[in-house]
């Protein structure tokens, strides 16, 4: 059974491969999905109404009251943020903006001294998080939060926790091709493999998910591009500083989406540097990065 839903500016495609009732295949399926509609909700940066969306309006003013998701969703982020000594960060709001990214009509390329003012805005270890009080707040005014990098990771796992509660045993999930976590084992009783794309290689690099590993993510700046004059550049920036990754494509295989989806992006900013700082800080994550042709 397959379905589908377009949400977070992708499309989220469902295969279930079990063998049960059609009937409540399907409604579990839905069910599952209306789950990424959920977290759409909560943590898009473009909806007014979004949890995100308030916190952001909150920037410089009171501690913004959010729900447990929203609540642990940014506490891990903060903890990758650290981990990774700021390659992953999604206070990076302001440099998305100066840059252009998500935009089409694409400036010019800002000058230095203004990245160095938007940097001031920027650094996950200044988001006041308050477990007990359930508020989160931006201490200063033109802070953003932007969960681009992990929001498609978190649904795929809040869509599959859904699965996994109405015993579905063997399903494959993925956001854009970009965010994926299986289920158990694809039919015929193999693991699940997927293809890495890399611009410029012919072949695909097979992956396989197992029961270990059922997730993967990948990032490449290559993906969106922002153009102005004869210049371009990708989506993902180095919030350390302040300009976006010009090259590369990075993997990551893991325990679940969330994860892979930030560290993914934080290879990425990382490059060579990435695989051997996940495999310390994360053994149950496996990272690759390829080099691969200027965006
Ligand atoms: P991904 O495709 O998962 O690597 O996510 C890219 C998206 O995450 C971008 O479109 C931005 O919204 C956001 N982003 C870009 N650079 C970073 C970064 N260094 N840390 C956190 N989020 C980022
Ligand atoms: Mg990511």
């Amino acid at each position: 059974m397959r379905l589908a839903l377009e949400a977070m500016a992708t499309r989220f495609e469902l295969v279930i491969a079990d063998d049960a009732d059609a009937h409540r295949l399907r409604a579990s399926g839905q069910e599952a999905l209306a789950e990424i509609a959920r977290a759409e909700e909560l943590w898009s940066r473009f909806r007014p109404t979004s949890e995100l969306a308030w916190i952001n309006a909150g920037a410089g003013g009171a501690p913004v009251r959010v729900g447990r998701e929203t609540l642990r969703l940014l506490s891990r982020c903060a903890r990758f943020a650290n981990a990774t000594e700021g390659a992953f960060d999604p206070t990076l709001g302001p440099l998305l903006r100066l840059w252009r990214v998500g935009e089409t009509d694409a400036l010019a390329r800002p000058d230095p001294a203004r990245i160095a003012k938007v940097l001031d805005l920027v650094g996950m270890q200044r988001v006041e998080i308050d477990e007990a009080a359930s508020t989160v707040r931006l201490p200063q005014q033109g802070m953003q939060l932007d969960l681009g990098s992990i929001g498609k990771g978190a649904a795929v796992d809040m869509a599959l926790e859904v699965l996994q509660e109405h015993g579905i045993r063997s399903a494959l999930l993925h956001g854009g091709t970009s965010s994926v976590r299986s289920i158990g084992m694809a039919p015929g009783g193999q693991p699940w493999r997927v293809g890495w794309r890399l611009p410029g290689v012919e072949e695909a690099f097979p992956v396989t998910l197992d029961g270990v590993r059922p997730a993967l993510s990948v990032s490449a700046p290559h993906g969106r591009r922002v153009k102005a004059g004869g210049d371009t550049w990708g989506h993902v920036i180095d919030p350390r500083t302040g300009e976006p990754v010009p090259a590369g494509s990075a993997l990551v295989c893991g325990p679940c989406a969330a994860a892979c989806d930030a560290l993914s992006t934080a290879v990425l900013v990382l490059g060579a540097a990435g695989p051997p700082l996940v495999a310390e800080l994360f053994p149950d994550c496996e990272a690759l990065w390829h080099a691969g042709p200027s965006a």
